[in-house]
Order: structure tokens, then sequence, then C-alpha cells
């Protein structure tokens, strides 16, 4: 299988051959096919290092037009995270997107001024995020895609309050993406609370 095959736009696989990409990772060929198609929520139980970043990235790039407000959310762990994805996500973009990370230990006066003049994609950590939420100079209310990076790691490190906080914050015509190393029984716990149907996927 080759990136052609998932019938991407010209621009979309410009980007993926000039960042050297030959073939899909396993979880892209999973993965790339149900965003496209807005198919279907899913858990996707897979580790850093497997492409998994690019498999909802170039559905995204691919899929979204610049509107000005969020339409898709990543939430990550920590800020090492928030960036690198929020990197990734821009050297596929060949469009006019806007990508922004937004962690804590950032001024939150820059944040919110790049928020103001319009932002498709935010990359963020939960506390960050809760915080604009609470500060309403965030609106989630238009979100399609919300992706939940490293959801066992986010669990670990007490997050879930916060991410159910954002969850809630977001429209229910959402699709929902979880990806996670592990998937203990409080992450199932948490997709039931929250998605009506969702697929698991093990790579
Ligand atoms: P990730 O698992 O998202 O952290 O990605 C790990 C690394 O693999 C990153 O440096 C990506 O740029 C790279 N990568 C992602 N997809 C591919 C691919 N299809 N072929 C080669 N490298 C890739």
């Amino acid at each position: 299988m080759n990136f052609e095959d998932f019938n991407l736009s010209e621009k979309t696989l410009y980007a993926i051959n000039e960042k050297g990409f030959e073939k899909p990772t396993p979880v892209q060929k999973r993965v790339i096919p149900i965003l496209l198609n807005k198919e279907k929520n899913l858990i996707v139980q897979a580790k850093t290092g497997t492409g998994k970043t690019a498999a909802f990235g170039i559905p995204l790039i691919e899929l979204l037009e610049s509107k000005g407000y969020v339409q898709a959310i990543i939430l990550t762990p920590t800020r090492e995270l928030a960036l690198q994805v929020s990197e990734e996500i821009n050297s596929l973009k060949r469009k006019r997107l806007k990508i922004l990370p937004v962690y804590g230990g950032q001024s939150i006066s820059r944040q919110i001024e790049h928020l103001k003049r319009g932002v498709d994609i935010v990359v963020g950590t939960p506390g960050r995020i809760l915080d604009h939420l609470e500060r309403k100079t965030i609106d989630l209310s238009k979100v399609e895609y919300f992706i939940l990076d490293e959801a066992d790691e986010m669990l670990d490190m007490g997050f879930i309050d916060d991410v159910e906080k954002i969850l809630k914050s977001t429209s229910d015509e959402k699709i929902f993406l979880m990806f996670s190393a592990t998937i203990p029984r409080r992450i199932i716990d948490l997709a039931k609370k929250y998605i009506k149907n969702y697929e698991v996927i093990k790579i």
C-alpha cells in the first residue's frame, strides 16, 4: 500500500513526499482511511515512534480549510509532546491552516492574542486548555476532531478530570480519536462515558 491509495490531494501527497515518507506505517494504513471518511470514533493502541502523529495529521491537513475557529483539538500529556505534534502537523501542511500549541509556562496573553486572530487546530496540555475555557478565551463548541494523545500517560498524570471538562465543552457531532500505548480499564470507562460508538484498533 502507498500513500497514493488513500485518494489524497496533490498538495497533501507533495507534503508527504517532501517529508521523505515513502510508505504508510501500519497505524497510518488503519487510521487514515477511517478518519478521511469520518467513519467512526477510534481507540488506537500505538506507541510513540509508530507514526501516529501523521496518522491523524495527514487527514486533518487534507480535510480542514482555514475557517478561523477551532476545528480540531489535540490534547497531549506534556508540553514537549504538544510542541512536537504541532511541529509535525505544521511540517505537513501546505495550506493556510493555523496551528497553535497551547501549554502552561508560555505567556497566556500571547496565546489569547493568537486565539483571537483565529486558530484552526489547537495542540495543548489539559491544564492550560481548561484555563482558556474558564477565561472564555477559547471556544471548542465547533470542534470536529477531538484527539487524545498518549491517553494512558494523561490518566497517570492525573489529568482525567480536566480532560472530562474539556470533552464536555465540545459538541456531540465530533469524531473522537484516542491514542494510547496501553488500554487500561479506565480508558475504556472514559470512552464508554463520552463516546457512543467506537472501534478499538491494536497495532
Ligand atoms: P510518531 O510516532 O508520530 O512520533 O512518529 C515517529 C517518527 O516517524 C516521526 O519523526 C515521523 O516524522 C516519522 N514518520 C511518520 N510516518 C512516517 C512514514 N510513513 N515513513 C517514514 N517516517 C515516518
